[in-house]
């Protein structure tokens, strides 16, 4: 995830300095360059306390909307791993769940907003859906992944109503959402990973 935000930085802030105020890339690759600072701290550290560690990271080292969002989906999903030193299919699951409802409820933001809601809900069903089939994992979280990209296409035919994009409206229209993007290449590592 690190090496990917370095590597999305200008795509990601070109796609929110046409809607916004261009910085979505910045911000995520100077959020997750925080948290490879903290990776020799991590060592034998559970899972729980390695993701709440890297959620109040990107929320002290980025201003801005999305480092707070991220930032409470990585808490949240600490708080349920907390103890744990592995991490099932249900686990990751339930770990987009909580990130979902934590970043619903800090951005007050719903499904259709143009934000990284409209690629996470539809991923999160996707993935509920591919594993109550009895899908693989890495088939799992590649149907998730779909969804999200679908997510992403979807949120260039609305206006945006939430964040700094909304201060433009329907102007909005005809461009993807930074945060919905960057979320899909966020779970896109994780599909790669497995
Ligand atoms: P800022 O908007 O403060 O410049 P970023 O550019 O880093 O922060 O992040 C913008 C992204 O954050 C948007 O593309 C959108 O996906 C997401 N976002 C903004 N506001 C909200 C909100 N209230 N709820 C959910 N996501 C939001
Ligand atoms: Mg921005």
């Amino acid at each position: 995830m690190i090496r990917c935000m370095e590597q999305e930085k200008e795509f990601l802030t070109d796609l929110d300095n046409a809607i916004a105020d261009g910085d979505h890339g910045i911000n995520m690759a100077r959020g997750f360059c925080a948290v490879e600072q903290k990776i020799a701290d991590f060592g034998s550290k559970d899972i729980g306390t390695v993701l709440k560690t890297a959620g109040m990271t990107l929320v002290s080292a980025v201003g801005g909307s999305a480092g707070p969002l991220y930032g409470t989906a990585f808490m949240k999903s600490g708080m349920i791993m907390n103890g744990k030193n592995e991490m099932n299919i249900s686990d990751f699951i339930e770990c987009i769940k909580v990130s979902v409802e934590g970043i619903m409820q800090r951005g007050k933001a719903v499904r259709g907003e143009k934000t990284m809601l409209d690629a996470m809900i539809p991923s999160l069903e996707a993935m509920e859906k591919a594993f109550s089939d009895g899908l693989s994992d890495k088939e799992i979280i590649e149907h998730g992944v779909e969804a999200a990209k679908n997510g992403v296409e979807f949120t260039k035919t609305i206006a945006a109503t939430k964040g700094r994009a909304s201060y433009i409206g329907e102007r909005s229209i005809g461009h993807q959402d930074p945060g919905a993007t960057s979320y899909t290449f966020l779970l896109d590592v994780v599909a790669n990973a497995l």
